[in-house]
């Protein structure tokens, strides 16, 4: 899915799906969607994060937390695999609560010690 570089579907092939804000459940609303990959467009008004933000979370729990270098790859791995740096598809909660849930898990870190660096 990485790589895709997204073609957005025309204005009358919108699919209706529930509207996040601030995680919040904002009822339904029609979104484009990408017609190469099918991938639906994000529309939250939080800008989702880069990855180079998540590399920095984990550099600073790296100083209060053992972690080896291998725990990194895996982390930066998987973060690649769930398409987490796809701006196109991820909103920033959505992106959170991924980063949230892999890095507490490889790094067998609780998940307020990510949270708290968010
Ligand atoms: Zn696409």
């Amino acid at each position: 899915m990485s790589g895709c570089e997204h073609k957005i579907s025309g204005s009358k092939e919108k699919v209706w799906l529930p509207y996040y804000y601030e995680g919040r459940d904002r009822g339904l609303k029609p979104h484009p969607y990408c017609i190469e990959c099918g991938l639906i467009k994000n529309l939250s008004s939080e800008r989702p994060r880069g990855l180079g933000f998540f590399m920095n979370v984990i550099a600073e729990l790296g100083k209060r937390h053992k972690i080896a270098q291998v725990q990194i790859r895996l982390i930066a791995l998987e973060m690649e695999r769930l398409s987490l740096e796809d701006k196109f598809g991820m909103d920033r909660f959505q992106q959170e609560k991924m980063f949230i849930e892999i890095t507490a898990r490889i790094l067998n870190v609780p998940e307020r010690a990510v949270i708290e660096l968010l």
